[in-house]
Formats: C-alpha cells, sequence, structure tokens
C-alpha cells in the first residue's frame, strides 16, 4: 500500500510529485507533473483518464463527462497509443474489470456477464476492497455488481453496508443489492422509506443518486472556486 502511493495514479509510469485536491480535500488526486497538468488542462489521454476514473468516479469536476466520453477520449484528440482498455481487454483481470465498471455511465448485461469467469468469493473480495475507499461513487458501483453478479453471495456484505448506505444518502444503491442479495422481506422493510418516494424503480434511484451526487459535487465545486478567487 505504502508504494502505491509513490506512483501516479493517472500514467501509473511515473512517481507522484503532485496532490491535486481541486476537486476533493480529503482524496485528492496524487500524480506526477505531466499528468497534472493535463488534469487540470481537461486533457488527459484516455487511459490516464480510466486510471483516475477507476479510483475516483467520473463524477468529479476534472473527470466529468462534460469533458470526456466514458472511453477516456475527446472530441479533439486522439491518441492511440494511450487509448483504455476495451471489455474484453479489462476482462482478463478481476481488478480491471472492476477499473472498467466503475469508469462506466451505465452497466448492461455485457458488463455482469463478464464476471463469469471470475469465482464469486474473489469477486466479493474485490468489491469489498474497493468500497473501503469511500468513494461514494465506487460503492454505488460495487452494490450494482453485488445485486446483479453475485446475489445471495455477498449477502453478509451487503447487510453490513446498511448503517452505511443511510448515512451516506445512499439508500437507493443498497436498495437494489438488497433486493438481490437479502432473504426477504428484510430488503423490503429496510428500505421501505426509499419506496414513500417519487423514485420507483433502480434505474430511477441510479439516476437520481447520480444526480443528487452530481449538485452536491457542482455546488462545493463552485463554492471551492469562489472561496479561491
Ligand atoms: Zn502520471
Amino acid at each position: 500500500m505504502a508504494n502505491m502511493v509513490f506512483i501516479c495514479e493517472a500514467c501509473r509510469r511515473r512517481r507522484v510529485t503532485e496532490v491535486i485536491g481541486n476537486d476533493d480535500p480529503y482524496a485528492p488526486y496524487r500524480v506526477c507533473a505531466e499528468c497534472s497538468k493535463r488534469l487540470q488542462q481537461l486533457t488527459l489521454r484516455p487511459l490516464e483518464w480510466f486510471n483516475l476514473a477507476a479510483k475516483h468516479g467520473w463524477q468529479k469536476y476534472l473527470l466529468h463527462d462534460d469533458f470526456y466520453n466514458q472511453d477516456g477520449t475527446k472530441e479533439s484528440y486522439c491518441a492511440a497509443d494511450m487509448r483504455a482498455p476495451t471489455l474484453d481487454e479489462a476482462s482478463r483481470s478481476l481488478e480491471r474489470l472492476v477499473d472498467y465498471c466503475i469508469t462506466r455511465w451505465n452497466l448492461d448485461a455485457a458488463e455482469y456477464d463478464a464476471f463469469r469467469m471470475f469465482a464469486g468469493e474473489s469477486i466479493l473480495s474485490e468489491l469489498s476492497r474497493r468500497a473501503s475507499s469511500g468513494n461514494r461513487h465506487v460503492t454505488h458501483v460495487t452494490l450494482t455488481l453485488c445485486a446483479n453478479v453475485l446475489g445471495y453471495i455477498a449477502e453478509p456484505w451487503v447487510r453490513a453496508q446498511y448503517e452505511r448506505a443511510c448515512e451516506d444518502d445512499m439508500l437507493f444503491s443498497w436498495a437494489e443489492a438488497a433486493a438481490h442479495c437479502l432473504p426477504q422481506p428484510e430488503g423490503v422493510n429496510k428500505t421501505e422509506p426509499c419506496a414513500n418516494t417519487p423514485a420507483k424503480t433502480s434505474a430511477d434511484a441510479k439516476r437520481r443518486c447520480r444526480g443528487s451526487a452530481r449538485r452536491r459535487f457542482w455546488i462545493g465545486s463552485r463554492a471551492m472556486r469562489h472561496a479561491r478567487t
């Protein structure tokens, strides 16, 4: 873990020389000088964007879909030698496959099917490790994968996330996992408050979760920018 601190999170080649806390001072980007410049100029190369989005989520300002496509490309340039992995390429490694899922705007059957070649316990262990980062978007993806890939295998872990889901305003993400991973009516009973709101489907829940996170993010980032000026 300690040596990871010194390797650039974007290129994963050069040493860290800068800590960029513009988006989130509690979870800053740790990058080399070259990636720092591209990150702040919104000109990351696709693989650099992929590596950062896999750790921090794509909803943060400097990685946002206002500036990048979901494969890290931009309309203004192409960097074939630094492209992000495809689903087939990412599927060769469980860790990289989870990276891939975290960077997607939406997950579908193709991503879920790619997990079939990995053992359920290994998948759960990796998802648990990733969720421990505390990143809200990453946790949302891990809960979605529990629901659609693992089912009852993830029962104890999903149950253990309930309090955190309440505290972090993530009950809608948790509810989908609970519906697939917990025996009923446990999941239903714990998520009844969700049913009393306008969001009626998991898709609505995801959009709402993403929307609220985005609103908080934009408000927060604007506040920080005003504070600096
Ligand atoms: Zn770098």
